[in-house]
């Protein structure tokens, strides 16, 4: 169980505070420090399948309904209310009237809209175990991940914008002339949101939780694959007591609802994470992306592993690609495979489990048909490499060495638990490599040597560089990417900050203050 000993101390280290787009890895097996984690709920009934406009339940304006499916077993877990444009027309107005100046929202105290954010947070702890049911469910994550990294890190991020409400300031200036100049942080007003499949739960949480505790409105679109979580986030949000209209959530799918926020005028901000193919036409938050630069060292095999194999592939971090040095290469490919041998494929929400599905057959027929090119453009196929079963969209946990970097698996953004190896020589060399992709999230360093630590994580280009860790997450750091993967950042002050508009009050005086 050597691999289980080294994981612990992973997530010791580098997890203790973990806040992830798509959580890094946590052991499914328990350990005498952790807390014991209960069976998953075996009577989860789901309640919420409508539209939430102004703390009520609504049908779609066109009576459509959509199936959610899960994808363990491709069964219909239930039909949800499909909203369009005419359903995001009456969120926005319900948004903008709760934005009104005079309301309860704008006239409530910043402090208690903290309070109001810890309460919705109380009720998430008290729900732990049905929305990690319910996220594991939907999501294809594995039960144990569920419950304590994407419920955990969920509530522990809302308590940390719950905390930013009453700290959101200006500051004062001394402008020249007799003015006397100070700034205010102000609400955007109207925020869409619109929410990606590979983290549902951290996704909404992440999108409300700065937008609230700046004081904004917002209309929520989770993704059409994953709407059960938000749908049960929205029951906590009227009990916990926020006034009609200052959340929305309007599940639906993406061309028809989300394009219906994404183009609509009443709308202030509008953000988004989700693929690079949709990002574009939004010129706002598109996220997914890789680069992983990993120089080999003992625990590398395993940072690099959990990188790529964490929720089956499918984070927005995911260490796809993978250079490791000459010298080493052959003793890492062969302890890499041996590492992806020993997943346990099946349902999720049973215990002993470790690789769950992927979320729908679109990404599933898309993994098989990069690994397909992967072994015609001549990569070696180490191990895995096909489906996994004949029911839900399982793949074979796979390896890939000798991997050049023209092929299409060392391209295109595969989001699934495929490992691609390849080779460097010098350090000039993998800089030039890794940074040669539009892409720019995440990048990991391995290197004993703290001269190369610092050359290299200053020369990548990504909005986080790991060195000798991955996915070390936290929602007190800023988030997001370079180049082609995303505009703005996500938590911290700067996520914070994403949801104010910053004003500039400059007052004449008679006379400047000595
Ligand atoms: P993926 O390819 O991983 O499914 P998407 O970018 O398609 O990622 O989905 C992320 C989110 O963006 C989902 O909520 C989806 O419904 C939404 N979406 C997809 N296409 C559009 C679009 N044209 N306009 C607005 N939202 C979209
Ligand atoms: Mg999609």
């Amino acid at each position: 169980m050597q691999a289980d000993k080294k994981e612990q101390v992973l997530f010791q280290n580098q997890f203790a505070e973990p806040v992830t787009c798509v959580p890094g890895a946590k052991p499914a097996m328990s350990s005498p420090a952790q807390p014991e984690v209960p069976a998953p709920l075996d009577n989860l009934k789901i309640q919420h399948t409508k539209i939430f406009i102004n703390n009520e339940w609504h049908d779609s304006v066109s009576h459509e309904k959509f199936p959610v499916i899960n994808p363990a077993t491709e069964e219909v877990i239930c039909h949800v209310e499909e909203g369009d444009k005419a359903d995001v027309d009456k969120a926005v107005k319900a948004a903008r009237q709760a934005f009104q100046i005079g309301s309860p929202w704008r006239t409530m105290d910043a402090s208690e809209r903290g309070r109001l954010l810890n309460k919705l947070a109380d009720l998430m702890e008290r729900d732990h175990l049905l929305l990690a049911t319910m996220e594991s469910m939907n999501a294809g994550k594995i039960f144990t991940h569920a419950y304590m990294l994407d419920t955990e890190v969920s509530i522990k991020a809302l308590k940390y914008f719950a905390g930013w409400a009453d700290k959101i300031h200006g500051q004062t200036i001394p402008s020249d002339g007799d003015v006397f100049t100070y700034t205010r942080r102000e609400h955007i007003g109207v925020c869409g949101q619109i929410i990606p499949w590979n983290g549902p739960l951290v996704s909404f949480i992440w999108k409300i939780g700065p937008a609230l505790s700046c004081g904004n409105t917002v209309i929520v679109k989770p993704a059409e694959q994953t709407p059960l979580t938000a749908l049960h986030m929205a029951s906590l949000i009227k009990e916990a007591g926020f006034p009609p209209g200052v959340v929305n959530v309007v599940p639906g799918y993406g061309p028809t609802a989300g394009a219906a926020i994404s183009s609509h005028m009443d709308i202030d901000k509008v953000s988004f994470t989700g693929s690079t193919e949709v990002g574009p036409f939004f010129g706002t938050k598109y996220f997914f992306s890789h680069v992983n630069v990993s120089f080999a060292v003992d625990s590398a095999v395993e940072f690099a592993h959990q990188g790529v194999f964490f929720h089956q592939g499918q984070i927005c971090v995911a260490a796809s690609r993978l250079f490791v040095e000459e010298s080493i290469y052959d003793e890492f490919v062969r302890r890499s495979v041996e590492r992806a041998k020993k997943y346990v494929l099946g349902n999720p929400l049973d215990s002993g489990m470790s690789q769950g599905p992927q979320i729908d057959k679109e990404q599933h027929v898309k993994i098989l048909d990069l690994i397909e090119s992967g072994k015609k453009e001549g990569a070696k196929l180490e191990c895995g490499g096909g489906r996994w079963g004949n029911k839900g969209f399982f793949v074979q946990p796979t390896v890939f060495s000798n991997v050049t970097d023209e092929m299409r698996i060392a391209k295109e953004e595969i989001f699934g638990p495929v490992q691609q190896i390849m080779k460097f020589k010098s350090i000039d060399e993998v800089i030039k490599r890794a940074n040669n992709t539009p892409y720019g999230l995440a990048a990991g360093v391995f290197t004993k040597d703290l001269d190369r630590a610092i050359t290299v994580s200053s020369a990548l280009q990504a909005g986080t560089v790991w060195v000798n860790c991955y996915l070390a997450l936290s929602v007190q750091c800023p988030f997001g990417g370079f180049k082609m993967s995303g505009n703005g950042r996500e938590m911290g002050e700067q996520g914070v900050y994403e949801y104010t508009e910053l004003k500039t009050v400059a007052m004449k005086i008679s006379q400047k203050n000595s």
